[in-house]
């Protein structure tokens, strides 16, 4: 079964594969390096290593690049402000963004280039957008993108349909601009005074790139004139996205890319995460607050990417709970997860949840029926109906891998503690163990949930039990 994911660009639900039957090449554009990323960024990158691993998991390779956005006028600004070499204070962000994406247990990209590496991509893809007439130098010295050179332009975001037309007088010279109207926008940037020392050589004199042209040159050098997906957070499909497929498609003639995903924002009291808003919550906030990165990455996931998900801290209540839940689940199916860049692809009983994830990932609802089958299997661990079936026990274990690797979720048993176990507990579990072997279920399952209230976990074997402390 293939995946079927939202498309942009055609407002249709569409397969993904790749181009070249080989592996699905896809960009996302990655992380502004001046700060630390809030989670609702994560939100973001979290949907697309989810897509990498559906892919994955479904028997696809992928070839994923994200890139590290290291040159624009917010880093550049911050790093003024505080008196740091650009490169240094990127740098510093950088480590740091790995360092959450490594909590998080995102998967590191085939590529990551960064913008500052990339300048001489940059400048010869302007110079070619010139040579075809597509760009020109203004008066200030800077060189912008004529809009009115790709008839296209507008067909992402659909600018016609909300009648914004094009201005051939105004001119953008900023990275991002809030104003929707269809303005020449600025793909080399002439030196200035507050740039300090961050400037390069062009055929057009000192300066340095835009943001929109540092992704078309870095995807289209490490993927090729055309490739399968290209993806981000809502936010950049106007005008970021509009604008790498106008200078992209002007300079190649071809198609950028063949299918555009965007995840919608993470919110706080209705309004967007983010840094300017001043509502934002890093990974290591949450960290002060006692939660895990796994449990982030729960909630990131709680909701359908197609639709704003608002952050609160019940959510990462439940999202503790059902962490615990499938940590049940490890512990008494014996369970030990594999982490790595393999994964398992053999969902075994829990190929609904596959399903869901691959009808446009559908998270919600393959967690819900990820739980279904928790319960499932569960209760029929508790019957009895595993005991002396390994191969079943195997395959359940491995369908769980599977789910785990597909969700990016490391679930770990409870821990076997070594403290001394109470003679009355030791007693009760040997008693509950009799009542199992003489089949009387009801009795063995009330002196479980004894053992329950009392802290007490009993996880059988095939010739004994084994008694651990319960988390909470
Ligand atoms: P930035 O570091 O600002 O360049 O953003 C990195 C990624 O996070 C981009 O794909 C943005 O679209 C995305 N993003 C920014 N804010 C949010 C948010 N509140 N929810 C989801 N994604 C976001
Ligand atoms: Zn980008």
């Amino acid at each position: 079964m293939p995946l079927q994911l939202y498309d942009t660009m055609t407002r249709e639900v569409r397969e993904v594969f790749p181009m070249d039957e080989n592996s699905v090449r896809f960009y996302a554009c990655g992380p502004t390096v001046y700060g630390p990323a809030h989670i609702g960024n994560f939100r973001t990158f979290v949907m697309q290593d989810v897509f990498r691993r559906v892919l994955e998991t479904s028997g696809h390779k992928t070839l994923h690049v994200r890139n590290l956005t290291d040159v624009d006028d917010k880093t550049i600004r911050q790093s003024q402000e505080q008196g740091v070499k650009l490169e240094d204070f990127t740098d510093k962000w950088t480590v740091r963004f790995h360092r959450d994406c490594e909590f998080l247990n995102l998967l590191t990209p085939h590529a990551e280039p960064s913008a500052v590496e990339h300048i001489p991509e940059q400048i010869s893809l302007i110079e070619r957008l010139i040579e075809g007439g597509n760009a020109y130098r203004a008066n200030d010295g800077s060189v912008y993108f004529k809009v009115d050179a790709f008839p296209e332009y507008g067909r992402l975001s659909r600018l016609a349909e909300r009648e914004i037309t094009t201005s051939t007088t105004d001119r953008e010279t900023s990275d991002e601009y809030e104003r929707e109207t269809a303005a020449d926008f600025v793909l080399w940037k002439v030196r200035r005074p507050e740039d300090g020392e961050n400037f390069w050589d062009s055929p057009w004199g000192q300066g340095r790139p835009g943001w929109h042209i540092e992704c078309s040159a870095m995807s289209m050098k490490v993927l090729g004139d055309s490739f399968d997906l290209h993806s981000g957070g809502v936010d950049l499909i106007f005008p970021h996205h509009e604008n790498e497929i106008a200078q992209s498609e002007c300079a190649t003639g071809k198609t950028f890319a063949r299918h555009w995903f965007h995840i919608a924002h993470l919110m706080v009291e209705g309004k967007k995460m983010s840094k300017s808003l001043g509502n934002l919550h890093t990974l290591e906030d949450l960290f002060e607050q006692g939660y895990s990165a796994q449990e982030v990455r729960y909630v990131l996931l709680s909701g359908s990417y197609r639709q704003p998900l608002n952050f609160t801290f019940d959510s990462m209540k439940a999202s503790r709970k059902a962490m615990s839940k499938l940590r049940d689940f490890a512990t008494k199916f014996n369970f030990i997860p594999t982490t790595g860049n393999t994964l398992e692809t053999e969902f075994g009983p829990f190929q609904p949840v596959q399903e869901a994830l691959l009808s446009d990932l559908s998270t919600p609802e393959a967690l819900g029926r990820c739980f279904s089958l928790v319960r499932e299997l569960s209760e029929a661990y508790e019957r009895g109906e595993y005991e002396g079936q390994q191969d079943a026990v195997s395959e359940v274990c491995r369908g769980f891998q599977a789910t785990c690797d597909a969700f990016g979720l490391v679930v770990e048993p409870k821990k076997v503690d070594l403290v001394e176990i109470p003679a009355d507990i030791e007693n009760l579990a040997q008693k509950r163990w009799n009542a199992k072997l003489s089949k009387d279920w009801a009795m063995a399952d009330q002196l479980r949930n004894e053992l329950l209230e009392l802290g007490w976990v009993v996880k059988d074997g095939k010739e004994k039990f084994e008694l651990t402390r319960s988390a909470e």
